[in-house]
């Protein structure tokens, strides 16, 4: 019997070209990065000496629940921190991040806001929108912003943002009046770049020269294990994210986390669950196996994901899409934005990427309009885990200039191929 081989065509020695190119540069730091990150998570189940006796949970009030213990003082570790709470009670990351704000404001504080307007579902919280009795603006916590990245000259595209080194006269005001300074490390689906970890750290001291006792919050969504350092080894006293994105490893099916100062993940345990109970109640379902070994997959996957979009971004490049962050960059996140000025192209990327995804591949996704948005937005994402994207995911509003933000990837091998399928149908239909 012979085995057909389908005909080279000249993407796939594109495909090959760019991957060498990728092998002799930018891959050899996001490999190294993921040593360096798993030999940290290794380390963290080394030193709290990991048993099988803490995979099953303490049923009830879940009191002295050793599993429960040990995954807080290892994630602690792995992110760098003094303690963590790592809790399937927390559903999201917008409830992490509500969690950690909650935890360190009290009424007549201020929080500030020094990325510019944080993401989507944070307004609510900090009652930028909306009348919620629950906001941070019920409570009296005043909101503030401002906006350290420069502004491109047209900035609907995702070029020529910056990042401002030096704070204004106003802005060094706002920052000593301010009780907590919030950090938003991934552009989440905004334009302006990620912060990398150098950045973080230069802000932070930054912030911590006008005001030293200030509370600095970064908002780690995306950014888990992309880079050497977490923001907590930098300066920030409490960090919060997603266990459906980077630190669950693409096998955790619910949860968050904040980590950080002791006395501040100790606060936001108290508003978690209430006074008195803190981090010492509260049932894990028996998912602490599955937490840890989220957590010991985690750097492994979230290096998958960065090969994966750093292919994505060299590809599209040399087919003369704007791109961001470029392939040659250090990434702080595990998104791509792929500019693709036509609704066609951003409709058909999604639907070829559904079509190729291990879940509900025979669903067609098409356009429309989410509650609360001004356009139609276009979203693929077959996932084993409803909602994750650090599984192969993408999505994109229907405006100028067309982008589609792409993200996660659990295997290489999955965004490659997507990849290659896409361009395949572009070149066809040009
Ligand atoms: C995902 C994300 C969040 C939280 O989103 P959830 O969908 O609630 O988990 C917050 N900030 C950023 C930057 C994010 O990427």
């Amino acid at each position: 019997m012979t085995i057909a081989h389908s005909p080279t065509t000249a993407l796939q020695v594109q495909l090959k070209t760019a991957e060498a190119e990728l092998q002799t540069s930018i891959w050899q730091e996001q490999e190294a990065i993921y040593h360096h990150c798993f030999e940290r998570v290794l380390t963290g189940f080394i030193q709290h000496k990991v048993g099988e006796e803490h995979f099953l949970s303490v049923t009830g009030y879940g009191h002295d629940d050793l599993g429960r213990e040990v995954t807080d003082a290892v994630f602690a570790h792995a992110l760098q921190a003094e303690a963590a709470l790592v809790r399937v009670q927390i559903v999201s990351g917008t409830h992490a991040l509500a969690v950690g704000l909650h935890g360190c404001l009290n009424p007549g504080d201020t929080m500030l806001s020094i990325t510019g307007r944080p993401y989507d579902t944070l307004e609510e919280v900090i009652g930028l929108r909306g009348k919620n009795r629950q906001s941070l603006a019920a409570k009296q916590v005043h909101y503030d912003e401002f906006s350290v990245f420069n502004q491109p000259k047209s900035p609907e595209t995702a070029v020529g943002y910056s990042v401002r080194t030096q704070f204004t006269e106003a802005e060094a005001e706002k920052i000593k009046r301010a009780n907590l300074v919030f950090i938003q490390r991934s552009r989440g689906y905004s334009l302006r770049p990620s912060l990398t970890i150098p950045e973080l750290e230069a802000l932070i001291l930054q912030v911590k020269a006008i005001h030293p006792t200030v509370i600095v919050m970064v908002d780690n969504c995306y950014g888990e294990f992309t880079q050497y350092q977490e923001p907590t080894a930098v300066g920030a006293d409490l960090i919060a994210g997603s266990l459906i994105k980077n630190p669950g490893g693409g096998i955790v099916p619910a949860g968050g986390y904040v980590a950080g100062r002791a006395d501040l993940v100790a606060s936001c345990a108290d508003y978690l669950t209430c006074p008195g109970v803190g981090a010492e109640g509260g049932y894990t379902f028996n998912l602490t196996r599955i937490l840890l070994q989220g957590l010991y997959l985690a750097p492994g996957i979230v290096k998958e994901a960065l090969k994966g979009m750093t292919l994505a971004a060299k590809l599209f490049e040399q087919k003369g899409y704007d791109t961001a962050p470029h392939w040659q960059d250090s990434r702080s996140d595990i998104i791509q934005i792929l500019t693709l000025r036509d609704p066609d192209k951003l409709v058909k990327f999604c639907q070829i990427l559904q079509s190729l995804s291990p879940i509900n591949s025979h669903i067609t996704p098409i356009p429309a309009n989410p509650p609360g948005y001004a356009d139609e937005v276009v979203m693929a994402g077959g996932t084993f885990i409803d909602g994750s994207t650090l599984e192969l995911s993408a999505d994109g509003p229907l405006r100028s200039p067309f982008a589609v933000y792409l993200q996660g990837g659990l295997t290489y091998a999955h965004t490659r191929l997507a990849i290659l399928k896409i361009l395949e149908s572009f070149d066809h239909s040009l």
